[in-house]
């Protein structure tokens, strides 16, 4: 639970915001992220003139990515500073501000938590590389990169699996190669 206690706060004018919310919360379905520890929220809440209420700290979560690379599950602590901004007539035009029922006495946080861990969180995410390997299985990157020799039993099955994603992507589309690869890593380590 992320919420802050409106009496008090205007009591005190300003609060110091701690709180956590369960990665098995029903508040992250469709949100298409995963999760392996709560997320942590902190910071200071306080009022404005206006009679709104602005919250700055951060927000930080464990989230489990499959590599772009190798598919291997990959834990990624995910930090961003936090700013929410809540006004009684909701910023009227301005998407970054959020209402505030100006009677209430609980101002919930967590649907606007929500909103921007699904908004800045990366969709994607690879694996490091530190002397031509995998941070994460260790696997020569090279090999992700170049044809394998053959078919043989040390081939990796993922590998194999990829292959025939990416002979479908160049039948489809003509031929550049590594696409499947490419389209990840392009994506690294940015969301938007
Ligand atoms: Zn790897």
């Amino acid at each position: 639970m992320v919420q802050i206690d409106l009496l008090r706060l205007r009591q005190c004018g300003t609060l110091t915001l701690a709180g956590s919310i369960g990665p098995d919360c029903e508040l992250w379905s469709g949100s298409g992220l995963r999760f392996s520890g709560p997320v942590e929220v902190g910071g200071t809440a306080a009022l404005t003139a206006g009679g709104g209420v602005v919250v700055q700290g951060s927000w930080r979560v464990p989230l489990v990515y499959e590599c772009g690379r190798c598919l291997d599950d990959l834990q990624v602590a995910v930090e961003r500073p936090l700013t929410l901004l809540f006004t009684p007539d909701g910023g009227r035009e301005d998407p970054d501000v959020r209402m505030i029922d100006g009677r209430g006495t609980v101002l919930d946080l967590q649907d606007a938590i929500r909103e921007e861990i699904v908004l800045e969180a990366p969709r994607y995410y690879t694996a490091g590389e530190e002397d031509g390997r995998c941070t994460r299985c260790g696997t020569p990157v090279k090999e992700y990169r170049s044809e394998p020799q053959e078919a043989g039993s040390d081939t990796d099955p993922r590998w194999a699996a990829l292959k025939a994603l990416q002979t479908d992507q160049e039948e489809n589309d003509g031929g550049s190669q590594e696409t499947g690869f490419q389209a990840a890593e392009a994506e690294t380590p940015h969301a938007r």
